[in-house]
């Protein structure tokens, strides 16, 4: 494993190429999130392992394990990520929730590797005061013991850009690229962008120039290739709003045509991209069916 990717321009389908996804629910067991993505068609999966609200949860069974990889025998092979839970602070000053955090972000990594997952999303956290060098240390020293109880394994870890509300980190490709250089274990990590949280910390993808000054800024700092996932999500607060709140695709503020550009960008080809917005009304079935149809552009010769 590289700590980039290559980036593809040539797939067999559009379906291959755009590798849409959603967050899924896992009650009654994670592989029956799988098998909801096989009725949807999806290409890529998000799930939780553990309740996300909740620091201690009883460890995945052999037999949950057993049926998990059953399902996606029958799916795959397609990539699946998990996401952490909300409690995990990494960057925390606080030296109790810190080492819970550790903790709590070890067993993260175990559960996943445990499914044999592609990815682990994270939060970068929060440095509540403490400032933003303070907390790149925090998190790097809180990601490599993460990384020495759980030695090298086949998941890797992917840092979410934020909104930027209150303190929280990630909120810039500057702070992502920090944060993977502290953290100094490319082999095993990358980012997710999530297309809310980039648009709401003031990043512009509705106008063709705009899309471009804000790709160019990823290439200068974090670069394409180490970003391995996308969310999808339209943003219900304006342009540098730092609201995180997720809309259905079109229904927000980015608007149909900054999801045009990003899902025909050969930057992001061939990557996961998940939606993570309401799933009333069948609407990741709408959501998918009006994605499928922005991403039309034709397949690039080989
Ligand atoms: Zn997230
Ligand atoms: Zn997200």
């Amino acid at each position: 494993m590289t700590g980039k990717r290559k980036l593809r321009r040539s797939f067999s389908d559009d379906q291959e190429r755009l590798c849409l996804g959603s967050h899924l629910s896992v009650s009654g067991g994670s592989w029956k999130a799988v098998r909801e993505a096989q009725e949807l068609g999806l290409r890529s999966l998000q799930i939780f392992t553990k309740n996300a609200s909740r620091w201690i949860q009883r460890p995945i069974e052999q037999k949950e394990v057993h049926r998990f990889r059953e399902e996606m025998e029958k799916w795959g092979p397609h990539p699946v990520t998990s996401h952490d839970s909300y409690l995990i602070n990494l960057a925390s000053p606080k030296e109790e929730l810190f080492q819970k955090s550790i903790d709590g972000f070890s067993d993260e990594i175990e559960r996943a590797e445990l499914l044999g997952l592609d990815f682990l999303v994270m939060h970068p956290g929060a440095h509540v005061g403490s400032g933003v060098d303070v907390a790149i240390e925090r998190i790097a020293a809180g990601m490599t013991e993460c990384f020495r109880r759980v030695p090298h394994v086949k998941t890797r870890i992917l840092l979410e850009n934020t909104a930027g509300g209150g303190s929280t980190m990630g909120r810039s490709f500057e702070e992502l690229r920090d944060l993977l250089d502290a953290i100094d274990t490319p082999e095993r990590t990358g980012t997710c962008l999530d297309t809310c949280h980039m648009f709401a910390a003031g990043y512009e993808l509705r106008t063709e120039s705009g899309y471009q000054q804000t790709m160019k800024n990823l290439d200068r700092t974090v670069g394409a290739r180490r970003v391995f996932a996308l969310h999808l999500n339209d943003s219900k607060g304006d342009l540098g709003s730092h609201l995180d709140r997720h809309m259905h695709i079109g229904d927000g503020l980015i608007g149909r045509i900054g999801f045009e550009y990003i899902i025909n960008d050969d930057r992001f080809g061939g990557i996961p991209k998940m939606l993570e917005t309401p799933k009333e009304n069948d609407m990741d079935r709408k959501n998918l069916a009006l994605l499928k149809r922005l991403g039309k552009k034709k397949v690039a010769s080989k």
